[in-house]
Order: structure tokens, then C-alpha cells, then sequence
């Protein structure tokens, strides 16, 4: 049982030593809780989690429904028709207001649903140790007394009193308005009362760690973070309207305004022929209302939520719904290598060393992992492991430095006590796996030689250093490791060392010796091209290369100075692995190079390496001149100008920092790029922001990153972003079909009324039948329209510009004809029945505009396959809403009730089929101008 209770909660951990919290936390700091423990607390203390102030309830969104101008428009109508004496319109007319309100809620709760599921998903993930067992776990499960580690790029996960700082820096803007980085010192432990920002032995919820790392352990949680306190909100997901949703607000006033000027003149019109100023009233009402597309707003929401909810099922997480649609015009992706192009399945094949080179892959040298049991590692190595090392000394130093300078963890799950697992950087576990594979393992490295100082590997330098503390001189340590400590190369009675890995390139800078038979010699020019040669050699053939070097240091433990460090290295030797290319992003890379989608890699990779993998997945193509790769160093000495023309042919960056990648997105988008990055690190966050679609990754991508995107990949994997791609071309085509099949009938309705005047005809549609028309027939197959499958050639086409209009592509042209056409079928039939005298001459005008939008809507399934080659029946949805649609308009023509209702009568079955066979005019119609369009291209 723990023994926290909510009154020490209040306590001021930062006053109180590690070992005085950790009594009062219950929790044993190397082991972490125990599984029972941590379930117990999360029973006692919930999730952590910051209690939202929900969006918006379902209340809000039912009254939001009300709030529509068009609605308003209705419930005016409505009640004119009740002053009027006409209840059946009227009580008609709010039966339709609270239906299409019930719609248009029904499908906003869904989207606001969808987003909070989005939201719950982007939880960060936390290592913590439970059980004596690193592990992730989300954030939300953490509880008080939780061991936490922490490292740059994390977001705080909760409040945590520090017991391990290593250089350790936080940001901490989010609470104390301070932008620059706190150094922070877990020995430090305050005398008295201080604000926030200068409790330097406390990390706290919100805040984020900007470099170095370190353990804490968690104090608390949710609501009862200082955080909590001030109940700010963190992971916004944003509902922000989208760039098309805007472009559709800004429509739907134009429509109010055109509507206003309709009516006028349909006013004007009836009132000058002497028609009753009653229905004048109702029907200029409705054509107001039958004028703008009330469904449209409701329906590109939910296009988009639901869009966004398909693709996470294909592993892209959206966090901004602008992203969706912004997706489909995206023009070039930049991704990393590592891991997104690349499985980041590290293996270590070569290691070579003073004039020597050992492939691991040849069987003599495959050598298992060393011999595991229950209690894991604890076998003797194989004598074959270790006579290896004693002829190889510089081989012992090469696994021991690449084992010692690392933060990777090589454990033994806890359910298969056989078998290892790698927690941490797939670089490093590869470099641990091949230490232990040859006897040397990094636990019990790391115990006999502790770790004392580091300055952490970036992205900047290309490297990582770590100082050891040498055991004293009389030592009686297993062989293997024996090696490392008697090795020729130290000074007499060392107490101090220090190892450097990195890439090769800066470490050559950085060592002025190198260990070869068996002796230091000075790092002659010689040596350096002998270096540099192995190191293409690796790289052309595709593999990442680390090398490592070492010396002995006076190291000051409590005041070293740090600018000495990374100095005057004796060279070892370096290592080859191999990350073999994703085998599915091949095609994804031939599938956005035919979508018009240019992909370019941007790597940290010797640029050797980066073309191989680049050449391999068909990435990496030669442009007329250059060669197409532009390392950072090249790209620091270019222009502005030069850069923005250097883009335009490169399809590999290698060797860049971070900073490099916001130069190469601004230059993209200076040539007109529409361009998506990504990215994993602390640093990729300026650029995440700067690309149109921000994409970080979701296993190996900090917290910072994924704060700073607008998508997250789940499996990190290239081809996820083509298919996201894919899937927001579809979403967009989807609303485009919606927004021409309802404006087209809009425009229907519209001619129908202004030319029946010109032919002396009474009013042809009554207020209510233009109203059912909007709603169901507009309505259900609209919705439809929505889950349409993509058009054959949606990934074969070049992508829209993002600000193109959205009456482009003949959208606009469409609209008008077909609307046309739908009028003079529906007045034609009318005008005849009507000249000769029958009575159900306005039943056929109205049955007619009806059934010719069924088949409508059933060509646009595609805009250029034709109904036949898509499948009649491979949108079930909306043959299921057009047959329902059909039988709807039946029942209002054949049920008295319905037709006392809707003024309707009852058709001859000579008029009905007439009315079917005349509305497929509209369907062949457009299949035809489909087949032109076909024939043409
Ligand atoms: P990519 O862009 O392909 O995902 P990256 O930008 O993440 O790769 P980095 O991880 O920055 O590349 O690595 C760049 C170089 O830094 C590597 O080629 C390697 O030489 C070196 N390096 C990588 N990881 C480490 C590490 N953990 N310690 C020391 N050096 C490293």
C-alpha cells in the first residue's frame, strides 16, 4: 500500500532529497512500482489525464442547428404560413426544419466524434521502468510514485521530482512564460519556498525537455499537476475550418444574395400577372430556400472527420483537418531515410579496425548472441568470443566503445526470459547486439566502467561522447572485459575515459591519432584517406558507418571543462550496418511519382549511403547536370536564389541538420512546392510547421515533433503517406461530385420557376415539394456520394493546385447545363400535360426533377468511367439510397394522405412510365459527355 494520502499530496517535493521522496512515494528507485502497485494506484489516483472542457455538448450542436440563416429562412416561412391560415404547409414546413436540424446534428455529432477519437490516439507514450522493466506505456496510464525516463524531444508527462540529471535542460514557457531552456540539477534540493521556475530538482506537466536526460520520478498526476491548476489545455487537435470548408461559407452567402435577387423578380413576375399574393409569398420563401445547398457545410465536415477516421486506419493520424484536404494537393514529399524509407532494422555486418576488416555476415564468424538464461547474460562467453578479442585488441575496444558510449537497453522481456529485446535507438541496439555477440555485454560494461559525464548525440555534430571511470589498479575482472581495461593504448594509471562514436567525417576532424598494430600513431594524411576510403567504401554499398575513438582524460568531476572534451581521440575503427530499404515503398514511390508527386530524400547520411538506398527505391533520379545530391555542407554555401533552383532537380539532401531542412521546405514552396516534410527530432519541429503537411513519426518521432505536425505516421512508413495522399484526393473528388449533384438540382429547381412564368404557366412546384425535394432527394444520395470509391485514375493524375476554384474543371459549366437540361425535361412534360388540360400536369413536373436526379446522381458516381465500368452496384450505399428515394417519391404520389399533403395526384401508369423514361434523359446525357470527355483524352 502506498502511503500517500491527499494531504501529502500538497507536499513540496522540491524541498524534500530523492531518498525522503521516494519513501514518501513508496517506490523503490531502481525497480520501479510493481504491476499490482501501479494498477492499484491508477484505481486510486485515475488516469492522467487533463479534464477537457468538452468541445461542444450534443445540446450545443442540436441548437447550432437552428442558428443556419436558411433554417431561419424556414422557420420565418413557416410561420407566414401560419399567419396565413395554411397549417398543413405550415406544420409540413417545421416537420422538415426539425428533420433536416435531426440530420445535420446527427452528422456534426459523428465529425466532433471522430476528431475526439483522432484526439485520444495522439497521447504521447512514456519509458518508464515498472517491475525492473523498461517499458512505453501511454502517458495517460502514469501514476504517482511512476519512474519516468526522460530525453530531449519529450514532452513532461506529468510532475516529476528529479533523481538522475544529465545535462539535463526543459523548456518551461508553457507555465512560466520563460522561453529559454532551465538547466536542471536533481542533487539540488531547496531550502525554502520557490516560484516554479527556479524548482531546478522538478520537471512538470506540459513543459518539455530540450536537451540531455534523465530519471524522475512522478509526483503527480492529471487535475493535480501544477498544469491541472491552471487547467490549460495541452494537444489541441484543431477543429480550424478548412481552406475548402471557408471557400463553401463564402459560397453559401453569394447563393443567400442570388437567392434574394430570385425571389425578387419571381415576386415581381407573379405579382404583375395578378397570381395570389399568399403563394407568391411561400413560393418566393421557397425558392430562397431551394436555392442554397442547406446540406452542403454539414456534408464537407463529415467527409473530412470521416476521412480523417479511414485513414487511421491506414496508420495516418490526422491531428489539423485542414490536413486532409490539403493532402490531395500535395506536390512533393521530403521524407527522412532512416527508418521511413529504411525499416531501421540496424544490423552491424562489418567492423573494421587497423588494417583489418571482419564480416560478420560469413558463417565461420556467426557467432550467436551471447548465451542467455533465465537470469539473462549471466552465461560464461563462448571461449571462442574471447580468444577473438585477445588477438584483436582494437577489436575489444572498437565493440566495448560502441557497447559503452550508447543509450540503448539490450533486456530480456519478461515474458520470454530467452530471447532479447532492444529499448532505444535501433543504431545503437545494433552496436550493443554485435558487442554481446562477440561476449562483451553493455550492463556489465557499464558496472564495471560507470558512466560519469556525456554530452549527447545531435543531429548537429553527428555524434556522442560519453567519460567512464576506470576500476582501480588491482582488478580481477572476467577476460573479456579485462581487455578493455588493460588495453595498450591507455596512459599509466588512467582513472578517466573517454569513447566518441559518430559519423566518420567529423570524427577524423576530431582525432589526431589512430590505433593500429598495436600502437598510437599520429593521424597522418595517409591514414586519414585510408579512413575516408573504407568509409565510401561502406556507404556506396548502402550501409549507415559510425566510427569510434577514445582517450584517456583527466576528467574534473564536478568542474570539467567541457570545451576540452571531444578532443585529440585516438581512432579506433568503425562500423558497417546495414538497414535494409522497406520492401512497400518501392511501389509507393512509383505510385507518387505517377500521382505528379515528386518524392526527395533528406537524410543525416553520408550522401553515399542516402544515394544507394535513394537509387534502390527509385527515388534518386540524374538530373542534365550535377549529380543530383547536395550534401549540407554544399547546400551552406549556396544563395537563396541558387537554393531555390537547386530544388528544383535534387532528390537527395544528405548529411543535413535540421536547420537545413527549413531552407529546403522554403525553397520548395518558393518554386510553387506544395510540399510535405518529416520529420522525428526536437530540432525538425520549425521546419514540421513551415512544410504544408507536417509529418511526424509516431514510433521513433519525439513529442516535440509530433506536437509541431499536422499528421502523424504511425508505422513511420513512406508508403503511409501515399496512401494518405490517395485518400485525400478521394475525399476531395467526393465533395466535389457532392457539391455539383445538389447545385445542379438547385439549379433545376431555379430555371423551373423562372421560365414557367415566360409560358404563362401557373407556379409549377409548390413551396413544399421544392422542400422534398431538397432535403430527401438532395439529401440521402448526397451522403452517398460521400463513400464513393476512388476514380480509376486518382492516383495517375497530376494533383490540384490547393487554391484552385472549386468550380474548376467544369464543375461550374456542369452545373449549369445539367440543371438546364433537368428543367426543360420536367417543364417540357409539364407544359404539354398542362396545354392539355390535365390536371396532374404539376404531379409530373414534380415526379420528373425527381427520378432525373436519381439517375443524375448515379452518373457523377465518376467523372469520367462510366456507370458500367465502375459497377452498378459498388457503392451499395447509394443504390440503397436511390431506390429509397424512389419509393419516397411513390408514397407522396400514390398515398392520399401524402398527396392530400403535398398536393399531389395520383399518375397513370402511361405517366409514370412516361416520367421514368424522360428522366433518364439526364443519365445518358451526362454518361455521354462523359464518353466525349474519355474519347478526347
Ligand atoms: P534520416 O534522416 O535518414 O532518418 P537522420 O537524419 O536521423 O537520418 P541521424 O540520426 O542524424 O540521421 O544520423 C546522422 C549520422 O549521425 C549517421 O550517419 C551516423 O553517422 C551518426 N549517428 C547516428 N546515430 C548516432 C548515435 N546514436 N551516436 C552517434 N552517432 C550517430
Amino acid at each position: 500500500m502506498s502511503n500517500l494520502s491527499e494531504h501529502e499530496r500538497e507536499v513540496d517535493w522540491y524541498r524534500l532529497s530523492i531518498s525522503d521522496t521516494a519513501e514518501k512515494l513508496d517506490v523503490d528507485l531502481d525497480r520501479g512500482l510493481d504491476a499490482g502497485e501501479s494498477a492499484r494506484r491508477i484505481e486510486q489516483y485515475g488516469p492522467n489525464e487533463l479534464v477537457e472542457q468538452r468541445g461542444r455538448t450534443a445540446w450545443m450542436i442540436l441548437l447550432d442547428q437552428f442558428k443556419e440563416t436558411m433554417v431561419i429562412v424556414l422557420i420565418i416561412a413557416g410561420i407566414i404560413s401560419l399567419v396565413l391560415g395554411e397549417e398543413i404547409d405550415a406544420i409540413a414546413i417545421f416537420v422538415i426544419v426539425l428533420l433536416n436540424a435531426l440530420l445535420g446534428f446527427r452528422q456534426e455529432y459523428k465529425a466532433e466524434e471522430a476528431m475526439a477519437a483522432l484526439k485520444k490516439m495522439a497521447v504521447p507514450k512514456v519509458t518508464v521502468r515498472r517491475n525492473n522493466q523498461v517499458k512505453e506505456i501511454s502517458a495517460s496510464n502514469l501514476v504517482p510514485g511512476d519512474l519516468v525516463l526522460l530525453e530531449a524531444g519529450n514532452l513532461v508527462p506529468a510532475d516529476c521530482r528529479l533523481i538522475e540529471t544529465i545535462n539535463l535542460q526543459a523548456q518551461e514557457a508553457a507555465l512560466t512564460g520563460e522561453s529559454e531552456p532551465i538547466s536542471k540539477d536533481a542533487r539540488y534540493v531547496a531550502e525554502e519556498d520557490l516560484p516554479l521556475g527556479d524548482r531546478l530538482n522538478m520537471v512538470y506537466m506540459g513543459t518539455v525537455v530540450t536537451y540531455g536526460r534523465g530519471k524522475a520520478v512522478v509526483v503527480s498526476t492529471g487535475m493535480e499537476t501544477e498544469l491541472g491548476a491552471i487547467a490549460e489545455l495541452m494537444q489541441s487537435s484543431t477543429a480550424e475550418p478548412t481552406p475548402l470548408q471557408k471557400r463553401l461559407t463564402q459560397l453559401g452567402k453569394g447563393l443567400a444574395m442570388a437567392a434574394f435577387v430570385l425571389v425578387a423578380i419571381v415576386f415581381l413576375l407573379g405579382w404583375l400577372r395578378g397570381e395570389d399574393l399568399e403563394v407568391l409569398f411561400l413560393t418566393a420563401i421557397s425558392i430562397a430556400v431551394a436555392a442554397v445547398p442547406e446540406g452542403l457545410p454539414a456534408v464537407v465536415t463529415i467527409a473530412l472527420a470521416l476521412g480523417a477516421r479511414r485513414m487511421l486506419k491506414k496508420e495516418a493520424l490526422i491531428r489539423k483537418l485542414p490536413a486532409v484536404e490539403a493532402l490531395g494537393s500535395v506536390t512533393v514529399i521530403c521524407s527522412d531515410k532512416t527508418g521511413t524509407l529504411t525499416e531501421n532494422r540496424m544490423t552491424v555486418t562489418i567492423l573494421d579496425f587497423a588494417n583489418n576488416r571482419i564480416d560478420l555476415t560469413e558463417d565461420e564468424l556467426n557467432i550467436p548472441v551471447r548465451a542467455m538464461s533465465t537470469a539473462c547474460f549471466d552465461a560464461e562467453p563462448d571461449p571462442d568470443q574471447v580468444r577473438m578479442l585477445s588477438r584483436n585488441p582494437a577489436l575489444t575496444l572498437l565493440l566495448a566503445g560502441g557497447a559503452l558510449c550508447n543509450d540503448a537497453i539490450l533486456q530480456c522481456p519478461e515474458d520470454q526470459p530467452d530471447e532479447y529485446q532492444i529499448v532505444g535507438d535501433p543504431t545503437e541496439g545494433a552496436l550493443l547486439l554485435s558487442a554481446a555477440r562477440l561476449g562483451l555485454v553493455k550492463d556489465e560494461l557499464q558496472s564495471i566502467f560507470p558512466r560519469v559525464d556525456e554530452v549527447p548525440f545531435d543531429s548537429e555534430r553527428k555524434r556522442m561522447t560519453t567519460i567512464h571511470k576506470m576500476p582501480g589498479t588491482v582488478v580481477d575482472l572476467p577476460e573479456a572485459y579485462q581487455h578493455v581495461w588493460d588495453w595498450q593504448g591507455w596512459s599509466e594509471g588512467v582513472e578517466f575515459v573517454e569513447f566518441t562514436k559518430g559519423a566518420i567525417d567529423g570524427l577524423v576532424q576530431i582525432a589526431d591519432q589512430v590505433w593500429v598494430n598495436e600502437q598510437i600513431e599520429p593521424m597522418s594524411d595517409a591514414w586519414e584517406q585510408r579512413i575516408y576510403q573504407a568509409n565510401q567504401s561502406l556507404a556506396e554499398n548502402g550501409m549507415r558507418v559510425l566510427g569510434v575513438a577514445c582517450r584517456s582524460l583527466d576528467y574534473q568531476e564536478d568542474d570539467q571543462d567541457r570545451s576540452e572534451l571531444e578532443k585529440n581521440l585516438i581512432f579506433v575503427g568503425m562500423v558497417g550496418m546495414i538497414d535494409p530499404a522497406r520492401p512497400e515503398v518501392k511501389d509507393a514511390v512509383q505510385t507518387s511519382k505517377d500521382a505528379g508527386i515528386r518524392p526527395i530524400m533528406i537524410t543525416g547520411d553520408h550522401p553515399l549511403t542516402a544515394r544507394f538506398i535513394a537509387k534502390e527505391l527509385g527515388i534518386y533520379t540524374k538530373p542534365a547536370v550535377g549529380d543530383g545530391v547536395l550534401t549540407g555542407q554544399e547546400l551552406d554555401t549556396l544563395s537563396r536564389e541558387e537554393l531555390n533552383s537547386s530544388v528544383r532537380t535534387t532528390s537527395v539532401f544528405a548529411r543535413v541538420s535540421p536547420e537545413h531542412k527549413l531552407r529546403i521546405v522554403e525553397a520548395l514552396q518558393n518554386q510553387g512546392e506544395i510540399a510535405a516534410m518529416t520529420g522525428d527530432g526536437i530540432n525538425d519541429a520549425p521546419a514540421l510547421k513551415r512544410a504544408d503537411i507536417g509529418v511526424a513519426m509516431g514510433v521513433t518521432g519525439t513529442d516535440v515533433s509530433k506536437e509541431a505536425s499536422d499528421m502523424i505516421l504511425l508505422d513511420d512508413n513512406f508508403a503511409t503517406i501515399v496512401a494518405a495522399v490517395r485518400e485525400g484526393r478521394v475525399i476531395y473528388d467526393n465533395i466535389r461530385k457532392f457539391i455539383q449533384y445538389t447545385l445542379s438540382s438547385n439549379t433545376g429547381e431555379i430555371w423551373v420557376m423562372l421560365v414557367a412564368p415566360f409560358l404563362g404557366m401557373p407556379l409549377p412546384l409548390l413551396p413544399l415539394q421544392i422542400l422534398w425535394i431538397n432535403l430527401v432527394t438532395d439529401g440521402l444520395p448526397g451522403l452517398a456520394l460521400g463513400v464513393e470509391k476512388p476514380e480509376s485514375n486518382t492516383m495517375s493524375r497530376d494533383p490540384y493546385p490547393p487554391n484552385e476554384n472549386i468550380f474548376s474543371r467544369g464543375l461550374g459549366i456542369n452545373i449549369l447545363w445539367v440543371g438546364f437540361l433537368m428543367a426543360v425535361i420536367s417543364l417540357g412534360i409539364g407544359y404539354v400535360s398542362w396545354s392539355n388540360g390535365n390536371s396532374a400536369w404539376q404531379t409530373m413536373v414534380f415526379t420528373t426533377l425527381t427520378l432525373s436526379e436519381m439517375g443524375y446522381v448515379m452518373a457523377i458516381r465518376s467523372m469520367k468511367d462510366s456507370l458500367f465500368s465502375i459497377g452498378f452496384l459498388s457503392n451499395r450505399a447509394l443504390v440503397g439510397s436511390v431506390l429509397l428515394t424512389t419509393l419516397l417519391q411513390m408514397a407522396v404520389v400514390y398515398v392520399p394522405f401524402l398527396q392530400k399533403l403535398f398536393k399531389t395526384e395520383a399518375l397513370t401508369a402511361q405517366e409514370l412510365i412516361t416520367c421514368f423514361v424522360l428522366s433518364l434523359v439526364v443519365f445518358v446525357a451526362v454518361e455521354i459527355q462523359k464518353w466525349i470527355l474519355r474519347k478526347r483524352a
